[in-house]
């Protein structure tokens, strides 16, 4: 294939991919070794050793000139952010746990509060190379001969290839985020205001460069709307919040009044303010207690360790023990992000609430940022979507007698209201349904030019048998 690097010209990283490529038999099937993870679904060990990524994990170059960066396809966006905000720039959207890497944010589809306006984290990507099935690293771009595999990449998880290199765009960012609580007590107002916002890109005067929200009850529910600003605005307090301590970033959205609350944050400690308490999913560690949180160290109030601890759990089979002590079926894991069009949200949202024992919810609404529409994840140009998060268990053993209920009837609803559901976690779709949601016939193409030897797991085999 032609744009493929010379050997020279390769990186050390690249070099070891490569070597650890060739290493593994034909007959075996290659997979990333890589230490962090924000995957969900359970993944069949194996004992052949995987790709080496150890060196392709840095910031290669951040141009300030051009707004742009070069970044090895595992850098973490907490290694990118720390090298873009001193320059004041800063990714499009930055997904909000610390270790998610610019290339699984790219194939498995990142999102955050600034994708009313930007999108999707492919979406500023400007090109990539990849290393594919048979073993090249190619440069992907949206206007090269491997534009297929550039429009195809998103929503594969790595079963076409594995990025090594992204050149993406920045943009720049103030000093600080004003925010806006503003408080719905019913999920239909929420969503027109949520219209509203993203048509106009403003609320009651100002600006809006974020918007994501979260419900805790019907009656209760929040749009947290965000400005940049390079000083404290005269409204509202006139140093930022720190939530990495002691505060709780989720509990300060709630109050009782008509008005906004108002809040403000370093554009850093907005970036990361999910990160400390993983949303809310601390909360089930008991590092919102607060004598057990005074006790926490600060440095392990982050989304990798509870990740850590819920797969220590998950290995040794913890809960499921208490909960057969207690006479119980295991639980079922409802950890799952879905994107509803906005004018089915309210009436997804009421079907969760009465179905599903899980709260808070997390919403964020998106529009593609272009007028592309990407294979593998065929959301609808112009139109607005909410991202629809939750992350929990519910009791087991329900439903008809199939394992995963519950996530079985998520996809059902989700498919029913013309919604489409992420893949980093459990899925239970037939084939056929999968083919039909996920761009199977574009998608077995790709397959047969960039992977013809399947030496990586079939995206299907991935997503739903956790191969
Ligand atoms: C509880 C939970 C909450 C989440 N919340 C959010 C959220 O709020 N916002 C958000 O944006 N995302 C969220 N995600 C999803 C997350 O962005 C995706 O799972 C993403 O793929 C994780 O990237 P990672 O770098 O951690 O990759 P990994 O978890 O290591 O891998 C994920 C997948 O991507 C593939 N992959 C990894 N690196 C590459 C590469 N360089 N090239 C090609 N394929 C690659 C892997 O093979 C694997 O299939 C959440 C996930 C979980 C579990």
């Amino acid at each position: 294939m032609e744009q493929t690097l010379p050997v020279s010209t390769r990186t050390d990283g690249e070099r070891r991919l490569l070597d650890s490529f060739a290493a593994i038999p034909p007959t075996e099937r290659v997979r990333l070794a890589k230490r962090t993870s924000n995957l969900f679904r359970e993944r069949t060990r194996s004992s052949t050793p995987g790709l080496d990524t150890s060196r392709l994990t840095g910031v290669r170059v951040v141009d300030a000139g051009t707004r742009t960066a070069d970044v090895d396809g595992m850098c973490t966006y907490e290694d990118l952010v720390a090298a873009t905000l001193p320059l004041g720039l800063a990714p499009l959207v930055v997904p909000q746990l610390r270790t998610i890497t610019l290339g699984g944010a790219v194939t498995g589809l990142g999102i955050e509060s600034s994708s009313f306006r930007s999108g999707l984290p492919h979406e500023s990507v400007l090109e990539m190379d990849i290393l594919t099935g048979t073993g090249e690293i190619v440069t992907a771009r949206h206007d090269n001969e491997h534009s297929d595999l550039f429009h195809g990449f998103p929503n594969s998880y790595g079963s076409l290839g594995y990025a090594t290199r992204l050149r993406i765009e920045l943009e720049p960012v103030k000093k600080f985020v004003a925010l806006r609580h503003l408080r719905f007590h019913d999920l239909a107002t929420l969503c027109s205001a949520i219209d509203a916002v993203v048509d106009s890109g403003s609320h009651e005067g100002e600006q809006v460069d974020y918007i994501d929200g979260v419900v805790f009850t019907r009656d209760e529910a929040y749009l947290t709307l965000g400005r940049q600003v390079d000083e404290p605005p005269a409204a509202g307090p006139k140093a930022p919040s720190d939530y990495t301590g002691q505060a709780i970033f989720y509990r300060s959205l709630q109050h009782d009044d008509k008005a906004a609350k108002r809040d403000l944050l370093t554009i850093h400690d907005y970036l990361w303010r999910w990160d400390t308490d993983w949303f809310w999913c601390s909360r089930a560690f008991g590092a919102q207690n607060p004598r057990l949180r005074r006790l926490w160290p600060s440095r392990w109030r982050r989304s990798s360790v509870y990740w850590k601890l819920v797969a220590l759990d998950q290995r040794h089979g913890i809960s499921d023990r208490m909960e057969a002590r207690k006479g119980n079926q295991p639980r079922e894991r409802v950890v799952q992000d879905v994107e509803l069009p906005l004018e089915h949200t309210a009436e997804f949202l009421d079907w969760f609430l009465d179905e599903v024992p899980i709260e808070p919810i997390w919403l964020c609404p998106l529009r593609l940022r272009g007028d592309t529409t990407w294979g593998l994840y065929p959301l609808t140009p112009h139109r607005t979507y909410v991202n629809v998060g939750f992350w929990s268990t519910v009791p087991g053993g329900t439903g008809d007698g199939q394992p995963g209920a519950t996530n079985r009837a998520i996809e059902r609803r989700v498919a029913e209201l013309d919604g489409h559901k992420s893949l980093y976690s459990d899925s239970f779709y037939s084939r056929e349904d999968f083919d039909a949601l996920y761009g199977g016939d574009g998608y077995a193409a790709l397959k047969d030019t960039y992977d013809p030897r399947g030496r990586f797991p079939h995206l299907y085999d991935k997503a739903v048998r956790h191969a």
